[in-house]
């Protein structure tokens, strides 16, 4: 990439906290960047949760002599995908459509997040 530019990239090693200009401020940036990564590896379960909403296959589903079964919602009803969605009074569509962040935050208000 580099060899491909007009204009030349000089890569040098510079001594931490010695007052060396910008520097202080890109150390921060660093920090705030992998304070992001921390965020999105937060984030990650919920992405699990979805796409196990998603592909049916949710904590909850149990498989006994061959018949799917189903742990107990809270509610007492056999946890179903389906089950579920309509407990947390979310929709199929908030699970289809965007990041589904919507519908994560009803699962974790209605405490259901183990079950999927
Ligand atoms: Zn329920």
């Amino acid at each position: 990439m580099v060899s491909h530019s007009k204009s030349r990239v000089c890569f040098q090693w510079i001594p931490s906290h010695v007052g060396v200009f910008g520097n202080e401020e890109a150390d921060v940036l660093a920090k705030e960047g992998s304070a992001l990564s921390l965020q999105s590896v937060g984030t990650r379960s919920a992405q699990t949760a979805l796409a196990r909403l998603r592909s049916g296959h949710i904590k909850s589903l149990k498989f006994i002599d061959k018949e799917k079964a189903f742990s107990s919602c809270p509610c007492s009803c056999p946890a179903s995908p389906a089950h579920i969605i309509d407990c947390i009074g979310a929709s199929a569509r908030q699970l289809w459509s965007g990041e589904g962040k919507g519908l994560v935050e009803l699962l974790e208000r209605h405490g259901v997040m183990d079950l999927v």
